[in-house]
């Protein structure tokens, strides 16, 4: 099938590139000539594992044409995806790019050529058959129907973005009337998993009851978390691996435990980030408003995380005392591993906390420090190596999970750090494995029970 994809993101182009894969003829539409140069020349503007490969494959083969002409590239095609953003403005949703999308398509829609747009941006419910179909009928002169309209959320993670699109749990395909459905659905005839074909407004309603369920998860496990910080005698990792244990969450097959991917939300760490949670629960919570529906969970869910940041300084300043004009260290700035994705990242938020207790940052991250120029902006120093990072610094605090941290070698940071206090924020580190040097303060943990105290650690200072 011939397909438009308007939108180079994360989403439009990890599309793109699976689709033209899949053996679709791609044109991929961007309004940015510099990302449109990158991808031309066969190189992904973020990091993303495996997608630059595939990327290089579908330019050379043909599949995939990356262009900023809509116009005849909706021309040509059979169905166009909008793949644009959805940020917040002021915890709404903005629909400014979509509606933009729309009102272009639109133009483009002919009458004696049936044509299906397809909403993939995620979507409050309504904005589909609401806004986007009346844009589009506004700029063609048509009526839905003699276009078709549908709405096919997407559910792909960074990181794991081409695995995700490959193998999906599902496919949700949200249809005006059956024959949009229809030729949404054929898109996918090659992919084995189900495809649920529904109303436009569930297919919204569904991917942010999803993120909503992964926001609370989290939220549940940081709050089980600061509880724990605050009752000597008790461990989250011990507690969250007592509630794993639960057959409902983690069954027994073939006499063999399961243990779900999910089990990974149900752990503590520093808050959910990234572009997608955040922001799609204050939509959602801010669409429920508008139609008069109160969302205590999710009021909570949200409290809870923007409260995380505060609650692991506030861990340091207990055990470090005051942080002004300690030096501070942060292993991590994206908001996960295996990404560079910075927006919303609780590493960020932890910075800002430190900074407002006029402790000085370094920071590092194997990833983001060669690919976002944005950081260019900061307050605080980034430095383009780890041991740069924790050389003659106060404390270290890791905030990003990446696999790398793990495996430092934790002797030399003990020697190069002033004092060798680390404050672990995703329980990477066991303090079985730690040199006895380290003063390892775990979140989660109540400081009872982490390896020092404040004498460990003048005495520590003084060495
Ligand atoms: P993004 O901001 O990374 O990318 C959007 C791209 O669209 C940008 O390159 C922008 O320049 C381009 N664009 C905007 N308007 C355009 C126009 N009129 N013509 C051509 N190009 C235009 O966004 P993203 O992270 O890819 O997310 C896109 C949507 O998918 C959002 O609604 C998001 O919530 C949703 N989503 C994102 C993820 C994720 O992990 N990032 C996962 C699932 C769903």
């Amino acid at each position: 099938m011939h397909i438009t994809i308007v939108g180079a993101g994360y989403v439009g182009l990890t599309t793109g590139v699976c689709l033209a894969a899949k053996g679709h003829a791609v044109w991929l539409v961007e309004q940015m000539p510099d990302r449109i140069a990158t991808i031309k020349d066969g190189k992904v503007p973020f990091y993303e594992p495996g997608l630059e490969d595939l990327l290089k494959q579908v330019l050379q083969n043909g599949n995939l044409v990356v262009t900023s002409d809509l116009a005849s590239s909706v021309e040509r095609s059979d169905a166009t995806f909008i793949a644009v953003g959805t940020p917040n403005l002021n915890d709404n949703i903005d629909l400014s790019q979509v509606i933009q999308a729309a009102l272009t398509i639109g133009k483009c829609l002919r009458k004696n050529k049936y044509h299906v747009v397809v909403v993939k941006s995620t979507v409050v419910p309504g904005t589909t058959d609401g806004v986007v179909r009346e844009t589009l009928e506004e700029g063609s002169g048509l009526t839905a129907g003699d276009f078709g309209l549908c709405m096919n959320p997407e559910f792909l993670r960074e990181g794991t973005a081409v695995e995700d699109f490959m193998d999906p749990d599902r496919i949700i395909i949200g249809q005006w009337d059956e024959q949009s459905g229809k030729v949404a659905s054929s898109l996918y005839e090659q992919f084995s998993c189900p495809i649920i074909t529904t109303t436009l407004r569930n297919a919204e309603l569904v991917k942010y009851s999803s993120n909503a369920l992964l926001s609370v998860l989290i939220s549940f496990s940081n709050e089980i978390a600061s509880i724990c910080e605050n009752l000597p005698g008790t461990d989250v990792e011990t507690i969250m691996n007592g509630l794993h244990l639960d057959r409902r969450l983690s069954p027994i097959v073939n006499q063999k435990r399961v243990s779900p991917q999910i089990l990974s939300y149900l752990r503590a760490g520093c808050g959910f980030g990234g572009s997608c949670l955040p922001k799609d629960v204050n939509a959602l919570r801010a669409f429920a408003r508008s139609i008069d529906v109160s969302t205590p969970l999710l009021d909570a869910t949200i409290k809870v995380n923007i409260n995380r940041g505060g609650q692991i300084v506030d861990l340091l300043e207990k055990s470090l005392g005051s942080l002004a004009d300690r030096t501070v260290a942060v292993l991590g700035l994206a908001f996960k591993p295996d990404t560079d994705d910075l927006r919303e990242s609780p590493a960020l938020k932890i910075i800002a906390q430190l900074e407002a207790k006029h402790a000085k940052v370094r920071a590092y991250d194997p990833m983001v420090q060669e690919r976002v120029p944005a950081l260019a902006k900061t307050t605080f120093n980034i430095c383009k190596t780890a041991d740069e990072v924790y050389a003659n610094a106060d404390a270290l605090v890791i905030a990003t999970g990446w696999k790398e941290f793990k495996e430092l070698d934790w002797q030399e940071v003990a020697n190069k750090m002033r004092t060798p206090l680390i404050l672990d924020g995703r329980r990477l580190l066991s303090s079985k494995n730690m040199p006895a040097k380290i003063i390892l303060q775990s979140i989660g943990v109540a400081n009872d029970q982490n390896t020092h105290s404040k004498a460990d650690l003048q005495e520590s200072a003084r060495k």
